[in-house]
């Protein structure tokens, strides 16, 4: 920072004794801070508080504007410099913006701790410099002040609040996110590795049976050839829609990648599962999609289903639904074939 002056300009004097900080305080207990603290120049870029740092002041923005920023990554762009190249400190955002009349180190002059964020210039700045020993003199000159600080502290404490919900919606709605499969909207096999294998383990007990359905759309190599790859995207949007209603809201359907989708059928035994399979087929031939021209396209399903023994992990169940699936191929498609146990 500059070699500080203490001589405050009258502009900068009515803009310090209007601040909020100063709202109602009577100038005589800031007497002090009008003649004493030393008033500094910051270079755009310049850095005027650091995390980690112990500064016992307070500091009121009297001209330009500060940035306040967790991350080192936000300062050195400020600054021009290179971000750091870590996809997380490049996704922190800058907290909050200072400007003439706000302050900064209110946190750090109450609880006496490091400072825990970075504060930079944006633009040539003054700022005025207020030690906290002057601090809380005026505070017991005139209480307003520590009232006021209270109302700011408060506000910062809903802004951080505020933030904290909206990093935890955007968290959410990522994790949403890769959990899913953008083209259909069903759960993928991301999500499929994760929730199959603990739902056989809740079905490990006597009496309980879970199954496991394979389904590949038939020649659909042929639709993509014939009608182009976005109507073969609409006809996995259809498909996806074809395979849910037949389905319960228990069952744990996915797309397995292509043009396969799996489902896992909670309390649903072997000749079940068949039943539930081939209604599954059979939505599929009564539901033609529906081309541009309005001429139905007609489409069919192969399925391959195998039933969980209690003990096999869902590797080996998925084999065997997989390997059943083939032999429905084998055996001229639009069919359910079961696994042998
Ligand atoms: P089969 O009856 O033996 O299953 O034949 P098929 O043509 O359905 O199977 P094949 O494995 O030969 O072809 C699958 C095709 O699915 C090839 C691939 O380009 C296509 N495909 C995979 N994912 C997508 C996708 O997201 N969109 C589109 N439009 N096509 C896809
Ligand atoms: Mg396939
Ligand atoms: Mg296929």
């Amino acid at each position: 920072m500059d070699k500080p002056s203490t001589a405050l300009q009258p502009a900068q004097r009515a803009l310090l004794l209007g601040s909020r900080l100063l709202d109602g305080v009577s100038c005589d207990a800031v007497q002090d801070w009008l003649t004493q603290a030393p008033v500094h120049t910051l270079a755009r870029g310049q850095t005027l508080i650091t995390m980690g740092s112990v500064h016992n002041t307070l500091f009121v923005l009297l001209s330009g504007e500060l940035s306040v920023w967790l991350h080192a990554s936000g300062v050195a762009g400020v600054q021009g410099l290179a971000a750091s190249s870590d996809p997380m400190a490049m996704g922190r955002k800058e907290v909050a913006r200072i400007v003439p009349g706000d302050s900064v180190g209110e946190q750090s002059l109450i609880d006496g701790q490091k400072a825990n964020a970075w504060a930079v210039a944006e633009q040539e700045s003054q700022v005025l410099a207020v030690p906290s020993e002057m601090v809380w003199q005026s505070m017991q000159s005139d209480p307003k002040i520590a009232l006021n600080l209270l109302r700011m502290m408060s506000a910062r404490v809903r802004n951080a609040n505020a933030g904290l919900s909206e990093a935890m919606l955007s968290q959410q709605r990522w994790a949403r996110d890769a959990e899913t499969d953008a083209l259909t909207g069903l759960h993928n096999r991301r999500w499929m590795d994760h929730h199959y294998p603990r739902t056989l383990r809740r079905h490990e007990s006597p009496g309980r049976s879970a199954s496991l359905l394979m389904i590949d759309l038939d020649h659909f190599k042929h639709v993509n050839d014939t009608h182009g790859h976005p109507v073969g995207d609409l006809v996995l949007c259809h498909a996806a829609r074809c395979i849910e209603i037949a389905l319960r809201p228990g069952d744990l359907c996915a797309r397995y990648g292509g043009e396969e989708f799996c489902v896992l059928l909670p309390d649903v035994d072997a000749s079940m599962a068949s039943r539930i399979a081939q209604r599954i087929c059979t939505t599929f031939t009564s539901t033609p999609f529906e081309l541009a021209t309005g001429a139905p396209l007609t489409l069919s399903v192969s399925i391959g289903v195998a039933s969980w023994d209690q003990i096999r992990p869902l590797s080996a169940l998925l084999a065997a639904a997989d390997g059943a699936l083939y032999q429905a191929k084998r055996q001229g498609r639009n069919q359910v074939v079961a696994a042998l146990d």
